[in-house]
């Protein structure tokens, strides 16, 4: 029999239940047995949920407080210095991954000691809390979850499938503890191995029969040090345990990886939804015994399986092993999908089409168990199932929603002209200098102001009905012209609108275009307790009408200064939703790209001079293997060019990007071939700046010169240091003015005072040159 199985769970739990225990724990107002009844509450109603649905291996030990990887790291002793002296452990927990601050009180000295670092977990995401180790790093097995979720399930009378974060996974994507010298964190195997090993004995004599091994380092581009500890890791695991091995590789390829280790272990999973064509390498590589893992059901995006392909697939593996040697499961845990699609009530109103192709985490899970069924007792026994599969599959690829035949028309016929600007930045330059006349060093932001919570108010009140369309307009009306006279009175030179009407740059510009839609309990965990609720990208994508214009023009009726209008890349849009699976990544950013390029010359038609693109998210678009990087980044930045291309030489077009890593990817940034580009910097060192000079970019730059994740209010004197830091590698000519990123996060006093600071560093560098 093959088995239905899950590779994890949602644990923040249907609605956010965690997340709202632990934010309560945090605040004081539950206590720590309080958190632990509620979260223990969430577990056993997950276990018998899955369990319900017919899953067989149930997975346990994934469920966290704020991050598995975190988890690991205190189980393992793996505790930094600075946190040492925390004894509670719970506490200890949460100040490693969210940091601990109290005021001094009569008895107590002051406590300010910040979290450990955040860093994206592969390609989703989700982020998780980088372990830092010592060189002469000692483990020590405490309280390991998996053993207490395994036995917490038993006396449930649920048997459960423990899962645990893999050895070389969990040292390869840790780093040296701060202030040690850098050494290979891999080195450390051979003594964290014996705690694993005492792990697995403690899972086997609680009575566990499998443990699933979760190993996503075997999808990277691996050096052979690292290969080769993954054959040392699961040989020494072999000889010392007798548990059941199921190690886990997801979110991508694993080539050659697994070729040291898979001798030892008892099965092995890998993701046939991100890497389908390595059944056929894998099935082959097997020993009698083995069992292959089949991810077919997607872990991580939002859509219904193709039961039927999954089915095939499922019986291939069938035909070479046997069924007692397959498992089914999907591609990844399912903590990266949303919990369920009943309580999306909006959608199934209004768009039931749309609904009956969403299938959410307990969906999937019955997808799992359906795939499995198909296989044991014959298709037969799932028949209905599957003809209302295959109907729902039919209405999505024949839909009207999903197909518009202008849109495919128009992608399919895009002129070569038209993924370019017509003229090199040279000659645009001067049409730009003569129309804009801007100054030495021109100064402007990144696109918001401040959202308080007036702002806030108000939205709350239009999306209730509470406040009429005429007077929400009317106020944001308001704010505009407070943000612009606001950019008068501290002496900016290139103006925003001030992004008063947005709640988030990307669903923002979801309800202005068709093929969007938005989910009313979608989240899925980003880090910690904090949630996100991406749009979903359904249909083909065009603008419901003119997007940006009334509010840019209005802001522009206000001021002799020039006007930037404020859009967000395609790329940006894609990455930040749950997009179609239907048609190619490239093709949704084609047409998303076509839709912008038509607001931009729009807003050029209206009058508005300069036009900033903002595309954060190029770079963590990233695919993870570096074969793929070329083909992403010339589709990606050709999508960003077919937006901004359309216009005039005199009409300056900017981009955005947060963050500083551009070395590997300077020659993508340049491709872009933005007037202007501004870029987080303040945080960096030189390096960033000496990239842009050392690679000789020509177009206009303006690195931020301060944080604006901080209230602090960066003197005259410091921001000085950083335009002359700059000036020694960018020619002045090609300097821009401006801080990191947006102000949307900031209060309005300390927005003013650095502002002001800026404008007057500004004045002082263009008296000296
Ligand atoms: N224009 C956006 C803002 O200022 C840019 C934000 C971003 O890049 N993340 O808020
Ligand atoms: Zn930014």
């Amino acid at each position: 029999m093959v088995v239905a199985t899950n590779l994890g769970f949602p644990y923040v739990g249907a609605k956010r239940e965690l997340k709202k225990s632990i934010e309560a724990f945090w605040s004081g107002k539950i206590s720590a047995d309080e958190l632990k009844t509620a979260y223990q509450k969430i577990q056993e109603t997950h276990w018998k949920l899955q369990k319900e649905q017919g899953l067989q291996h149930i997975p346990s030990g994934e469920f966290t407080l704020y991050d598995r990887v975190l988890d690991t790291a205190q189980q393992f002793g793996v505790i930094p210095t600075r946190y040492q002296h925390i004894q509670d452990p719970l506490q200890q927990f949460f100040a490693m991954g969210r940091g601990i601050q109290k005021a001094a009180t009569a008895t107590t000295e002051k406590v300010d000691v910040p979290a450990q670092e955040m860093k994206k977990w592969f390609d989703t995401n989700y982020h998780f809390i980088v372990p830092e180790f010592e060189p002469t790093q000692e483990f020590k097995l405490q309280a390991p979850r998996a053993v207490e979720q395994y036995k917490t399930a038993k006396a449930l009378g649920i048997e459960t499938r423990p899962v645990i974060v893999g050895p070389v996974t969990f040292l390869h994507l840790g780093k040296t503890a701060k202030g040690f010298e850098e050494f290979d964190t891999l080195s450390l195997l051979p003594k964290l191995l014996p705690v694993y090993i005492e792990l697995l004995n403690q899972l086997q004599a609680a009575g566990a029969e499998w443990v699933q091994i979760d190993e996503p380092a075997l999808i990277f581009d691996l050096p052979a040090n690292v290969k080769a500890a993954f054959e040392e890791a699961y040989k020494t695991i072999k000889a010392a345990t007798s548990i059941k091995t199921l190690v886990a590789a997801y979110f991508g390829r694993v080539e050659d990886n697994i070729s040291g280790l898979l001798p030892h272990v008892d099965a092995l999973h890998i993701d046939l939804v991100r890497a389908p064509q390595e059944l056929d390498v894998v099935l082959p590589l097997l020993n009698k015994d083995q069992i292959l893992s089949l991810g077919l059901v997607d872990g991580r995006n939002i859509w219904i399986n193709n039961l039927s392909n999954s089915i095939e697939l499922a019986q291939k593996a069938v035909a070479a092993l046997g069924t007692d040697r397959v498992f089914i499961a999907p591609s990844c845990s399912l903590a990266h999908s949303p919990f369920s699609t009943v309580f999306e009530k909006k959608i199934a109103e209004k768009n039931p089409e749309l609904l009956s192709w969403l299938a959410f985490s307990v969906e999937k899970t019955k997808e799992i168990v359906t795939i499995a069924t198909a296989i044991n007792q014959g298709v037969d026994a799932v028949k209905d199932t599957l003809a209302a599969n295959a109907a729902a599959l039919e209405s999505r690829r024949t839909s009207a929603q999903t197909a518009n035949p202008q849109v495919r028309e128009r992608a399919s016929k895009i002129p070569a002209a038209d993924w370019k600007r017509p003229d090199v930045f040279q000659v645009r330059e001067k049409a730009q200098a003569q129309k804009l006349k801007l100054p030495l060093f021109p100064t402007t932001t990144i696109g918001s102001f401040p959202q308080n919570k007036e702002i806030r108010v108000a939205r709350q009140k239009f999306n209730k009905g509470e406040l009429s369309a005429a007077d929400y307009d009317a106020f944001i009306k308001g704010q505009m012209k407070f943000m612009v006279d606001f950019q008068e009175r501290v002496g900016l030179d290139v103006f925003v609108h001030g992004e008063p009407e947005r709640n988030d740059m990307v669903e923002h510009f979801g309800h202005l275009l068709h093929g969007y839609d938005f989910t009313e309990n979608g989240w899925v965990v980003s880090y910690g307790s904090r949630c996100v609720k991406p749009p979903v990208i359904f249909g083909d994508v065009s603008r419901r009408g003119p997007m940006t214009i009334d509010e840019t023009v209005y802001a522009q009726s206000l001021t002799k200064k020039p006007m930037k209008g404020m859009l967000t890349g395609p790329v940006t849009m894609m990455k930040w939703s749950f997009v179609r699976d239907d048609i190619p990544l490239n093709e949704v950013c084609t047409q998303i790209g076509l839709a912008l390029r038509d607001e931009v010359v729009d807003l050029e038609t209206a009058g508005i001079p300069c036009i900033q693109v903002d595309e954060p998210a190029i770079r963590e678009g990233l695919p993870i293997r570096r074969a793929d990087w070329d083909a992403y980044l010339e589709w990606s930045v050709a999508c960003f060019r077919l937006s901004t291309s359309g216009v005039r030489n005199e009409t300056q077009i900017h981009t955005h990007m947060c963050y500083s890593d551009f070395n590997d990817i300077f020659d993508a940034i340049a491709a872009l071939d933005a007037d202007v580009i501004t870029i987080e910097n303040s945080k960096s060192d030189e390096k960033l700046l000496k990239i842009f000079a050392t690679k000789k970019y020509l177009n206009a730059i303006g690195p931020g010169t301060y944080d604006i994740h901080s209230p602090r209010v960066p003197s005259v004197e410091e921001m000085s240091q950083k335009v002359s830091d700059m000036l020694k590698h960018i020619p002045k000519e090609l300097l821009w003015i401006n801080p990191d990123c947006g102000l949307k996060t900031r209060g309005w006093p300390e927005t003013e005072a650095a502002l002001i600071n800026m404008i007057e560093v500004t004045k002082r560098f263009r008296a000296q040159y």
